[in-house]
């Protein structure tokens, strides 16, 4: 099995509004938008959010432009950022995708959702729900799409041998975390369950939609990757993302 970092873009974000309130008002932060992609040892691909969407590319305020959101944060893309491009990379394309793992329906999560509507397309009943319900925070013509057909769960999941979805709600109602079993290491992907490091550090959950529940689920999080003596990656933690290899190096 093999686990592949996707570097699809950055968001220049004010680091007190987005990330840390109470700490870093009106300083500005480059954060790594990121997915994922697991192979497993029986040859299916998993990819994990598929990113922004890639009109960002050409014109960083087309979602966000003139709302409190394009305030906090300016999305910067370059066409290799594409998922579409950073799967090429791997000389797989999107029909090679088996399984889309949709974390959450964040524009940096869900925006070239469109392009798997051959793909089994897991998300949480609640995510989905919500999102529906909230088309501002969730934009739905990225992800709310007719060739798409959502498999739609409801708590942990074992989507695969050494893959397992975690509900981790708080960011977002329906928030998952993923935890991968690798032949020679445990990763847990936080996903925005925990944004970055200093999230944990300092306790702060004040960014997220709902602090109680977030700080719940990272605590939460903490001890599962304790118990399978996993690295949690974290994301959008700039510090930790430059210190990973990126793909197509990959971890197994
Ligand atoms: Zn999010």
């Amino acid at each position: 099995m093999r686990l592949y970092f996707l570097n699809l873009g950055r968001c220049d974000v004010d680091k007190g509004r987005v990330l840390t309130p109470g700490s870093g008002e009106g300083q500005r932060v480059i954060i790594p938008i990121v997915g994922y992609l697991i192979e497993t040892d029986d040859g299916r691909r998993i990819l994990v959010d598929s990113g922004m969407h890639r009109m960002h590319i050409e014109d960083p305020d087309a979602t966000f432009g003139g709302t409190p959101f394009g305030e906090a944060l300016t999305p910067i893309m370059r066409p290799e950022d594409d998922v579409v491009n950073r799967l090429a990379e791997l000389g797989m394309g999107v029909e090679d995708v088996d399984i889309l793992v949709s974390t959450h329906f964040h524009f940096d999560h869900a925006g070239n959702h469109g392009d798997f509507g051959a793909s089994r397309v897991v998300a949480q009943r609640a995510a989905y729900e919500f999102a529906r319900a909230n088309p501002d925070a969730f934009p739905r013509d990225i992800w709310d799409l007719p060739q798409l057909t959502y498999e739609l769960v409801d708590g942990d999941v074992e989507l695969a041998p050494g893959v397992t979805l975690l509900a981790s709600p708080g960011h977002a109602p329906g928030h998952m975390s993923v935890l991968v079993r690798l032949p020679t290491q445990a990763i847990l992907l936080t996903i925005d369950a925990v944004y970055t490091q200093e999230n944990v550090d300092t306790d702060n959950w004040a960014g997220q939609r709902d602090p109680e529940a977030a700080r719940a689920s990272a605590q939460r999080l903490v001890e599962i990757a304790e118990r399978e003596n996993a690295t949690m990656v974290y994301g959008h933690d700039p510090a930790q993302w430059a210190g990973l290899r990126m793909a197509p190096a990959f971890y197994e």
